[in-house]
């Protein structure tokens, strides 16, 4: 699960993480009391900053909503020192379209704006934490090039990526910190701030289950205090149960909205681009379904694991959900039942078509046990189903139903 910058601020405060005051809004009605507010706190400098789940806003360019080849203006994140300006870009940004090269051509509505304390700093620099899964501990990564696109950084000069592993066993050790203070060429006050900041940061890390933090940039002021600029975390979604606070940050704005109407269904459904509709059970056996549709010549539409208990009501949700992609023209169902009896889902499947009425072909393999039972149900049921015995032969049968279909449409 991703939160947006303002929320992650909100969570690493609570681990007193020093990190950029400001306040969230939603519309223009709130600003001039969040304003005040800032203005309460000392503060005379601001930064207008467009909260989407996507980076690279500051790079980017907002256009007109309604008209997306009008221009607005140039990055989603603007520093301004005057309380008319900072007005004018949350104006020009809340409720626009910002693109940037994270959201592709289409962009991402702007629905909340967080305005904050400008700062003035020396420096940028750059920390992130995440799970090396070759080594299975979190490491540590920091570098002197902040600010700027660090995948770039880590691609033509990986020597500026300082990394710590930290041994699951013993935690985060105090001369870890050290020692990327020390790489960072970091000292005076800016060491001594930066070795408290890290064991801060990775607690906060560690407590909340998140499974990326992202400071870009990590700044150093003109006073030497180390504070978090930016900040982005993902939060894995396994451990969220333990994390009702983090839940409730959740932006259904932000995502696609079949996927969050497959995740009321407790189906793990991901939209693609292509054409053929995938249900099938087990995350395995899914994406080697779509890797043989796509050998086949055809092109996947999503990815559905309807889990290992399939039954009439979760094939006919997943039929709902696959339908409501206007590009699904056929559709693969490839069940292997081991757990479930395959006459049990051929059934599920016999019910559900005539329960939602399916307008599109539909293929369907159904292997294990009672396999046979199930092929004579789905022949008999009067439905216009295309049977398939092997993974192959239902990939070669849907491909082929959907090239004789464009053909009839063309
Ligand atoms: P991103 O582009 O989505 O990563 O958004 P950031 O939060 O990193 O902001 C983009 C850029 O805006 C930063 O790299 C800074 O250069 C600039 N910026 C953001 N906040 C401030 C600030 O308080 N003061 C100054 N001087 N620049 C800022
Ligand atoms: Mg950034």
């Amino acid at each position: 699960m991703k939160v947006h910058e303002y929320q992650a601020k909100e969570i690493l405060k609570k681990f007193s993480v020093p990190v950029q005051d400001g306040i969230a809004i939603k519309s223009m009605a709130e600003f001039d009391g969040a304003i005040s507010q800032l203005q309460s706190r000392g503060i005379n400098q601001f930064v207008v900053k467009s909260q989407i789940h996507a980076g690279g806003r500051g790079k980017g360019k907002i256009y007109n909503a309604n008209n997306k080849d009008e221009l607005i203006l140039e990055g989603g994140v603007k520093f301004t020192t005057s309380v008319e300006k900072a007005k004018e870009y949350a104006q020009k940004i809340l409720g626009n379209l910002l693109v940037t090269h994270q959201t592709g051509k289409e962009g991402k509505i702007v629905k909340t704006i967080f305005l904050a304390e400008g700062l003035d700093y020396k420096k940028e620099l750059y920390l992130g934490i995440l799970l090396d899964r070759a080594v299975s501990k979190n490491v540590i990564m920091v570098s002197t090039e902040g600010g700027v696109e660090i995948e770039k950084v880590a691609e033509e000069t990986p020597e500026k990526i300082l990394k710590e592993w930290v041994d699951p066993a013993v935690g985060l050790q105090p001369y870890q910190a050290r020692s990327l203070a020390f790489g960072l060429g970091l000292n005076g006050t800016a060491f001594k701030n930066f070795v408290s900041f890290v064991p801060k940061l990775y607690k906060a890390y560690e407590e909340t289950d998140a499974s990326l933090l992202e400071i870009n940039p990590l700044v150093i002021t003109n006073d030497d205090q180390i504070i978090a600029l930016d900040a982005k975390m993902n939060f894995d979604d396994n451990a969220l149960y333990r994390h009702p606070d983090i839940v409730a940050y959740r932006d259904f704005d932000e995502e696609d909205p079949l996927e969050i109407e497959a995740s009321k269904y407790n189906l793990n459904y991901i939209k693609l681009d292509g054409n053929v509709g995938c249900m099938v059970n087990g995350a395995g056996l899914a994406m080697a379904t779509m890797d043989i549709i796509k050998l086949a010549g055809g092109q996947p539409a999503n990815f559905l694991d309807v889990g290992g208990s399939a039954n009439k009501e979760t094939v006919a949700n997943g039929f709902k959900i696959i339908l409501s992609d206007p590009n699904v023209k056929a559709i693969l169902i490839n069940i292997f039942g081991g757990i479930v009896r395959c006459d049990r889902v051929a059934n599920g499947v016999i019910d559900a078509v005539n329960e939602i009425g399916v307008n599109v072909p539909v293929v369907i393999r159904l292997e294990g046990t009672n396999a046979a039972e199930a092929k004579e149900l789905l022949e008999n049921s009067g439905l216009n189903f295309e049977v398939a015995l092997s993974l192959k032969e239902a990939a070669e049968k849907v491909t082929s139903v959907l090239s004789a279909d464009s053909l009839v449409q063309s």
